[in-house]
């Protein structure tokens, strides 16, 4: 019999040597370094949660940080322009500040 190294409390899939062990959750504290559930499960699991109203108060709540919007602010300008936030203030405060300015206005226009 092959010795099961991890084994997925949840569907039961099992890890019975190191390369299987990458489809298991990385846990410090686990044996073998991981967790008791598959990456399948983990991210089952993190769908539901994501559609609970636990997950949505909390994404309420980040929203409304400062921390929040300067992530946003980031993901957008590199969405957008392919800049960074340091860029942008750079670029803000150099000759190019009318032109980043344009370009939001246009934004915002559409
Ligand atoms: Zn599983």
């Amino acid at each position: 019999m092959m010795r099961v190294l991890r084994k997925c409390n949840e569907c039961g899939l099992e890890a019975k040597d190191k390369n299987s062990l990458d489809l298991f959750v990385l846990h410090k504290s686990g044996k073998h370094n991981r967790s008791k559930l598959c990456k399948n499960c983990k991210s089952k699991r993190m769908k539901k949660y994501k559609q609970s109203k636990e997950w949505k108060d909390r994404v309420k709540k980040w929203r409304t940080t400062e921390a929040c919007k300067i992530s946003q602010r980031k993901t957008d300008l590199k969405r957008k322009y392919g800049i960074t936030l340091e860029d942008y203030d750079n670029m803000l405060h150099s000759q190019n500040g009318w032109y980043l300015m344009v370009l939001e206005k246009v934004e915002h226009i559409n």
